[in-house]
């Protein structure tokens, strides 16, 4: 395996050929195995993971397979590693990379389009044609790590460069992990025209990627920023990250308040993070005429919704699949900055080797988890987070 030439080592950060790593066999079931350490190509580099966070879509690759692919079909039993929220320190530098240095501190995007389709050229990585023909004779050189490409539960990756951000010093692991989904929020605001300063958005559904885009759109100038959820300790942590005010869509009706908070005419831009036929509809119904909806989450199965309303108000209708157009990077410029405190999301620190008990925390959201992130080197890391 470490037959690459021209691939870059230091003796300071000496990289083993033989690494743990979490794998699927069959649905539900992860194995921790010893396997190769994946060399890396050109334009790409090595990571060693330190800590990765649990998205809700891990737990779908885990029980489902999709939306991962792999090896041209479904992740079971090909020694796949999935986990994709992860930050690490560079061990090794592919050919002819001087983009980064070893032991640089980086967090990492999901998507490598493959560069040459028509969506990769326009930024639209995410979406690339060329999802998931990265092996055999059809490399394409397309790269979703822990989707179409081994990912985080394990000591090292393989990424390109296009895909890593440095850390700053100052950044915890644990919220370096937090990037990539303030990236997806960041994305969805993108979407709708990134012109939001000054007006209005409402985000529905208080998960990672709505609590984050509550605070996104506050540090973009929105106002004001309203995020309704159905869980008031969730609402609680929005308005920390800088929700204007929230609606309790429990106790409370929904359209009512909103239009209470943003005026009759509704609001200019929304994010559905719940994606349900519920939500959607609601979304639909609260914009104002010539607003824009973006769904940052997915019905699973098909909803009835009001298209009518939809077009005779020229309301415009997106939709996002995670973090294309550099968006993770820009929300990474935001947290640098300590624009908003991702950490609040942050409820929730395993050691490597308890993955399973982590999985089962994020899954079942015990003790409230929202992110629950995987250290792999704080062995001390207790079941809730210090920060
Ligand atoms: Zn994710
Ligand atoms: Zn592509």
């Amino acid at each position: 395996m470490r037959s690459a030439e021209g691939v870059k080592y230091t003796r300071s950060m000496s990289v083993p050929k033989k690494m743990k790593a979490w794998v699927l066999g069959d649905p539900d079931e992860l194995k921790l195995i010893v396997k190769d350490v994946p060399v890396p190509g050109r334009a790409e580099a090595l990571v060693r993971i330190d800590a990765v966070a649990i998205c809700a879509t891990d737990l779908e690759v885990i029980s489902y397979g999709t939306p991962a692919m792999f090896e041209g079909g479904p992740p079971f039993n090909k020694n796949f590693t999935p986990g994709h929220e992860y930050m690490g320190t560079i061990a090794a530098l592919g050919p002819g990379v001087d983009e980064f240095e070893i032991g640089d501190r980086v967090t990492v995007e999901i998507h490598a389009g493959c560069g040459q389709c028509k969506r990769c050229r326009m930024g639209m990585y995410t979406s690339c044609h060329n999802y998931g023909l990265n092996y055999g004779d059809r490399d394409k050189g397309h790269r979703a790590n822990g989707f179409t490409t081994n990912g985080g539960f394990a000591e090292y990756a393989v990424n390109n460069i296009n895909t890593m951000i440095k850390v700053p010093d100052q950044m915890s692991d644990a919220e370096a992990t937090l990037v990539v989904t303030a990236g997806t929020s960041m994305y969805g605001l993108t979407e709708l025209g990134g012109l939001v300063a000054g007006e209005s958005v409402v985000v529905i559904g208080p998960g990672p990627i709505g609590l984050l885009a509550v605070a996104v759109a506050k540090s973009l100038g929105a106002s004001p920023v309203v995020l309704i959820g159905t869980r008031e300790n969730r609402n609680m942590i929005g308005r920390e990250l800088g929700a204007d005010a929230t609606v309790d869509a429990r106790n409370e009706d929904v359209m009512a308040r909103v239009k209470e908070i943003v005026g009759p005419k509704g609001a200019d831009y929304v994010l559905d993070c719940a994606g349900s036929e519920t939500t959607v509809n609601q979304a639909v119904h609260m914009t104002n005429r010539g607003g824009k909806v973006c769904l940052a989450a997915f019905p699973k199965t098909p909803v009835t919704f009001d298209l009518g309303y939809l077009a005779v108000n020229n309301i415009y209708l997106y939709g996002i699949r995670g973090e294309g157009k550099s968006a993770t990077h820009r929300a990474m410029t935001f947290m640098a900055e300590k624009r908003f405190d991702a950490t609040k999301v942050h409820t929730h620190t395993f050691p490597m080797q308890d993955l399973p008990d982590a999985l089962r925390h994020a899954r079942e959201r015990i003790d409230d988890a929202i992110k629950v992130v995987v250290s792999m080197h704080d062995t001390n890391a207790g079941a809730v987070a210090a920060e």
